[in-house]
């Protein structure tokens, strides 16, 4: 079997609002054919424009090779190797950020056509120790442009996951700081009220994470709000410091109870060391797409086995990058939970229609999927209707 041709569909949210967090409004999804018939399906999640423009650029000398190129009248199958030679062949511009982000994209394609044409689904190829069940987290982003609107949606929110059946769900909590929504700039304080009121409407039982995206750039500032929300039993505190200051984590982690979580931006395993050795946190979080795909993401996984922590995969763009995740979690002994955007609490129309077929829930769990590849099926017609290049 030979790869014939690479297809990259850049999807845009009509609704798209610039000012608020989600990268849920714009996709891009790619599509590996093969001589055999079968396509294989990815995403990746970084600027979608641009990864279409590096995937398909022109080779021009031979330490910046077109990723396009370089997989043509490849043989598919061969995963890691194809990896390996992405990853060396556009080492100079794309050892990290968008550069891993496009063979992420790639990748997760990849194992979906070698799930489709030896008939198993991804986990089963990732590992022969495999879990019982994924635990999804149901990712909570209220909308509003004051701090009454952003507290009244999320608690509404909170409420409609635990119908849903989710047993845990992320309170993004983003406003103060460089990402917050609609430029909020609000006290640390008012962080700590919204959580209180999200821990009343929840109940006790139910797992409370916090995303603070970045809020503070000290870690001693940051260690004030979080001994303040110590009462509220929150599972993790996500990324309370800039993704560079990986000694600020150390010594937050070093100083509360609480478990710290990051990494949704970095690339590769080498960023997950240095993250996990140097910064000390306690929840490695790779996005899929962003760290370089299924191969790259399970080699981060197994590394932080090594370590004794723990992986939540981040996920905030489609039901791909969710399928992946689910994979993950299956093959990997340290993954709790994997984050999941219920297309029900999403404004995006991208994330409600991109799927034909998707995971749900069953009592707040998903069982494994027995389908071969990813196990999920393309809506052809939105790739279509949220065209956005
Ligand atoms: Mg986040």
């Amino acid at each position: 079997m030979k790869i014939t041709k690479i297809e990259s569909s850049v999807l845009l949210a009509p609704n798209y609002d610039s000012e608020i967090a989600s990268s849920a409004q714009e996709d891009i999804v790619v599509k590996i054919h093969t001589d055999a018939g079968i396509v294989g399906i990815g995403e990746t999640d970084t600027n979608s424009w641009a990864t279409k423009a590096y995937i398909h650029s022109p080779s021009t000398h031979n330490m910046s090779i077109s990723l396009e190129h370089l997989l043509l009248g490849e043989d598919p199958l061969e995963t890691e190797a194809l990896w390996e030679k992405m990853y060396v062949s556009t080492a100079m511009t794309g050892r990290r950020g968008l550069g891993i982000c496009a063979i992420g994209a790639l990748d997760i394609a990849l194992w979906d056509l070698k799930g489709k044409a030896l008939g198993k689904p991804v986990w089963k190829m990732l590992s022969d120790i495999h879990q019982p069940e994924v635990r999804p987290y149901a990712s909570l982003l209220p909308t509003g442009r004051t701090l009454e609107e952003v507290t009244s949606s999320l608690i509404q929110k909170v409420l409609r996951a635990k119908d849903l059946g989710f047993s845990a769900a992320k309170l993004e909590i983003l406003i103060n700081g460089p990402y917050s929504q609609a430029g909020l700039q609000e006290k640390d304080s008012e962080i700590v009220k919204i959580v209180e009121k999200c821990r009343d409407a929840a109940g006790s039982e139910m797992v409370l994470m916090l995303d603070v995206a970045y809020s503070w750039n000290d870690w001693k500032t940051a260690l004030h709000t979080l001994e303040a929300l110590a009462p509220f039993g929150l599972y993790f505190v996500e990324t309370p410091l800039r993704s560079d200051d990986l000694d600020g984590y150390a010594s937050l982690a070093d100083n509360v109870s609480t478990r710290l979580a990051a990494g949704e931006w970095l690339q590769t395993r080498y960023e997950f060391q240095d993250l996990i050795d140097r910064g000390h946190i306690d929840i490695a979080q790779p996005d899929i797409g962003r760290v370089g795909g299924i191969t790259e993401a399970k080699r981060v996984a197994d590394y932080a086995v090594t370590r004794n922590r723990l992986i939540i995969p981040h996920c905030w763009k489609s039901g791909i990058g969710i399928a992946a995740a689910v994979h993950l979690a299956a093959a990997s002994p340290n993954v709790p939970y994997i984050e999941f955007l219920p297309s029900e609490l999403s404004e995006s129309p991208i994330r409600r229609e991109l799927l034909r077929t998707e995971f749900k829930l069953n009592r707040g769990i998903i069982t494994l999927p027995s389908e071969p590849g990813l196990g999920i099926e393309l809506n052809e017609g939105a790739l279509e209707k949220y065209k956005g290049d």
